[in-house]
């Protein structure tokens, strides 16, 4: 079979590989759609997860199964299925303690793309395919199915993490797709202000029809000073971090309330520790929580999500403003998240209807 693949920190380009073998509780899939996610540029371009030699890229995506291990009790061939990021193992222990996203050691869960071959290729493995898969709803397009991968649900657990409330106040500190779903996320969660941080247009939009209230640009001095400004210098309930580097804890710990809380669902890819600002944290004693996290995948997560937007109460079409049809286009839409054009939101390659 045929895969796009990373070959080597810096280089990508398509390979040939064996079929994936399928054991007893696995899956084996063929892609509907495919995305491509910021991750997959750090990856590859930036080395984040160090050097991978000819592994197949992509982790995020729908698909059609194929082949089923004996064991496999809910889906069969031909199931057009959700594709999740995060593949834990969900007999390890980490699984059991709750933690399922470092089953097998921390952040262990991330499998595709990762410790085995991505998405981005004709089959690809899905292991314990009972607990990880998720029926695609009919009335979800597969352009949208992707973003349940990792976008909806990333997004979500930043609004987790935080643990948003009814009527809190929220800063979104970052407005690509991971943080245009935590603003839509605190929405639903019934936040009451919601202010969100990042420059690109087709974000600021996007984050606008999402139910952000507010917009801060990070280019325009410090975001602890514009949020103190915005709020008579009370500061935020909540926080969400989905961009920026290292400095915008510090931003984040001056500008939450006493009692606040930070989930950050961010890649730090740089620097050696992150500093917190000592007499904002309350010299020690201020109760402002700082959490973050991978994601957690899981089918019973992955079918609640989508029924978010089955229903019709969340909207996932502003997420895809660049949307390919064909094998042909994986390198174009990577080499475009890469370069982050303007009007760029998020590329889809559409495989198969
Ligand atoms: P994008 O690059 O599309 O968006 C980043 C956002 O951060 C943009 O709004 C950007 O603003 C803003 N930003 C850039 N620099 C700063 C700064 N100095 N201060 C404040 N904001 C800034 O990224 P994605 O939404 O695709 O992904 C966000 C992060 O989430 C990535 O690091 C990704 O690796 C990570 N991720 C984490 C996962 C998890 O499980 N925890 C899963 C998937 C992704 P502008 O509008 O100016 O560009
Ligand atoms: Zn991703």
């Amino acid at each position: 079979m045929k895969g796009y693949a990373m070959l080597r920190i810096g280089e990508s380009g398509w390979i040939e590989k064996e079929r994936p073998q399928c054991g007893p509780n696995d899956a084996i899939c063929k892609p509907l759609a495919l995305a491509i996610c910021t991750s997959d540029v750090h990856t590859l371009w930036e080395g984040a997860i160090g050097e991978r030699h000819n592994m197949i890229l992509g982790h995020e995506g729908c698909a059609e199964v194929v082949e089923v291990g004996n064991l496999v009790k809910d889906f069969k061939p031909g199931d057009r299925v959700l594709v999740p990021a995060i593949t834990p193992d969900w007999n390890s222990l980490e699984a059991q303690g709750g933690y399922p996203m470092h089953s097998g050691g921390m952040l262990s869960g991330w499998k595709f793309s990762n410790f085995k071959d991505g998405v981005f290729s004709e089959f690809f493995h899905v292991n314990d395919a009972d607990g990880n898969l998720a029926h695609l709803p009919d009335n979800i397009n597969t352009v949208d199915a992707c973003m349940l991968s990792d976008m909806v649900p990333t997004g979500f657990h930043g609004v987790e993490l935080a643990d948003v409330q009814f009527g809190d106040t929220v800063l979104v500190i970052g407005i690509g797709p991971v943080g245009l779903m935590a603003v839509a996320g605190a929405s639903l969660r019934g936040a009451s202000r919601i202010i969100a941080v990042g420059t690109r247009p087709v974000c600021v939009e996007a984050a606008k029809g999402y139910g952000a209230s507010d917009f801060i640009s990070y280019k325009e001095g410090p975001i602890f000073q514009q949020v103190l400004d915005m709020t008579d210098g009370k500061g935020v309930d909540k926080i969400v971090i989905a961009g920026g580097g290292v400095e915008t804890f510090a931003e984040a710990v001056k500008c939450l309330k006493a009692g606040g809380k930070i989930g950050n669902v961010n890649y730090l890819g740089s620097g050696d520790s992150i500093e917190i600002p000592r007499v904002e944290w309350g010299v020690g004693m201020g109760h402002k929580q700082i959490v973050g996290g991978l994601t957690p995948g899981g089918r019973l997560r992955m079918e609640k999500l989508a029924a978010l937007v089955s229903s019709g109460r969340l909207d996932l079409s502003p997420l895809s403003t660049h949307v390919f049809e064909g094998w042909e286009h994986i390198e174009e839409a990577l080499f475009l998240m890469r370069d982050k054009p303007a009007d760029l939101i998020k590329p889809v390659i559409k495989i198969e209807d």
